[in-house]
């Protein structure tokens, strides 16, 4: 099986000013291809570490591909730094320059002399036409492996490799096989838990191989598979889909690119229910969420700041005279929150999150404190706690998807 290796080029990447997405989308769609994908390196435009990182690379990967570094200015090296390592010349050429010009023309615009700088590639190279830029790309078939080099602007790399690297790759490697994974997303148990329940699988798996992410508040299992294509990968996932199905249950809620939101929301409208929310420390991230998981299901929000507000919302309490004890027992505060949540809306369900965080806790993740979720039906409820409550972006991103589950959960057991 064919290796590659990566290697983004600019200053830019290292210097911490643009992020090296590129090398994340390549990353992916050569795991899709089939080649394994061994290293990946930001190198800057500077020549004696671009020959440097170009050569390792050529020395251990069969397929050496580069990004950024192709334009007309001064600090755009690729093709001189290519020519040297192959020990190839920089030759001009006529039809590279016809390309350029024409790329000009068709944009009205008066072509400067430096764009003559890439007009050139190292002698022999494959040039390859990039439809949507100036800075044209070229193959080079070395004796130690391949080399693309493919322009830094993400549009046109991502055209350039689907047209043109992808099919070279596949014709060149008689590329047969493809990796196609499956992801499913857990809640509700952490991820030390999450290998404790498969670990096995992780351990002991080759083709599917087993492998877990941790997200806050959800932690994603991936199994993936090579075969000869999609369906037959899809053959090999299904049994460890399965066996990591039994084991983790209904803590699975949703598969590859489904969230939370299309999950209830598709449940939302099967049972024909609406629901109405309370929050506080989230501050409208709930209402947000359940507004796109069903815009005609989701009713109205209710969010409030401080205790006075919360007191003023619960003026519908169920009993107002037990009001001043209810609101020292949060867990019952959090019942009657959801209970006023339905009541004031008119809708089948009221969803309640109430958090008291630690006025001491300075995390920005898993800080101190009390949550409290309560769902009801008008009936009866479903609670949940936690000892955590931060006004940190990732804990209010894992209460509301916490509060979102708990609805899940309410539809899936038919309450209401
Ligand atoms: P150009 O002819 O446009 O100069 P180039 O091949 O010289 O093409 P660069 O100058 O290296 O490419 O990069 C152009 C732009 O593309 C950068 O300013 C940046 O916005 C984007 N870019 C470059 N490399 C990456 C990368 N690895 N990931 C994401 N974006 C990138
Ligand atoms: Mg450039």
């Amino acid at each position: 099986m064919a290796n590659a290796e990566i290697v983004a080029i600019g200053s830019e990447l290292l210097l911490g000013q643009i992020v090296d997405t590129n090398s994340a989308w390549m990353a992916q769609r050569l795991t899709a291809l089939g080649v394994n994908l061994y290293f990946k390196s930001v190198v800057g435009d500077n020549p004696g570490r671009m020959k440097e990182v170009i050569n390792r690379a050529l020395e251990r990967a069969d397929i050496v591909i580069t990004s950024g570094g192709l334009g007309p200015t001064q600090d755009d090296l690729t093709r001189e730094i290519i020519a040297e390592v192959t020990g190839r010349k920089l030759v001009f050429d006529e039809i590279l320059l016809d390309q350029v010009e024409s790329h000009f023309k068709r944009r009205g615009r008066t072509m400067t002399p430096n764009n003559r700088r890439q007009a050139y590639m190292p002698e022999g190279a494959i040039r390859v036409k990039n439809p949507n830029g100036t800075a044209p790309c070229f193959i080079v078939e070395d004796s130690r492996g391949v080399i693309f080099s493919l322009p830094g602007v993400p549009v046109e790399m991502k055209w350039l490799f689907e047209n043109e690297v992808e099919p070279y790759l596949r014709r060149k490697f008689n590329l047969a096989e493809v990796i196609h994974y499956r992801v499913l997303k857990i809640i509700g148990v952490g991820e030390s838990a999450v290998d404790d329940k498969i670990g096995h699988l992780i351990a002991h798996s080759s083709n599917p191989t087993v492998g877990v992410l941790a997200l806050p508040g959800q932690v994603d299992v991936r199994v993936a598979a090579k075969a000869a294509d999609k369906e037959e990968a899809m053959k090999l996932i299904a049994p460890v889909e399965a066996e990591v199905r039994s084991l983790l249950g209904n803590a699975i809620f949703a598969v590859d690119d489904e969230t939370m939101e299309k999950v209830v929301g598709k449940l939302l409208r099967e049972k024909n229910k609406t629901v109405a929310v309370y929050e506080d420390v989230t501050c409208g991230l709930l209402a947000d969420r359940m507004r796109s998981a069903s815009a005609e299901h989701f009713l109205a929000g209710f969010i409030s700041n401080g205790t006075s507000s919360l007191r003023a919302f619960l003026g519908g309490a169920r009993e107002p005279d037990r009001l001043a004890q209810t609101i020292r027992d949060s867990a019952a505060l959090t019942d009657e929150l959801a209970w006023c949540a339905r009541a004031q809306a008119g809708s089948d369900f009221g969803l309640a999150l109430h958090s008291i965080p630690d006025p001491k806790s300075q995390e920005q993740n898993l800080a101190r404190g009390e949550t409290y979720v309560s769902v009801t039906d008008g009936k009866t409820f479903k609670r949940l706690t936690s000892t955590m409550a931060g006004r940190g972006q990732y804990d209010r991103t894992r209460m509301t998807l916490n509060a979102i589950d708990l609805l899940r959960k309410a539809l899936l057991d038919g309450m209401s």
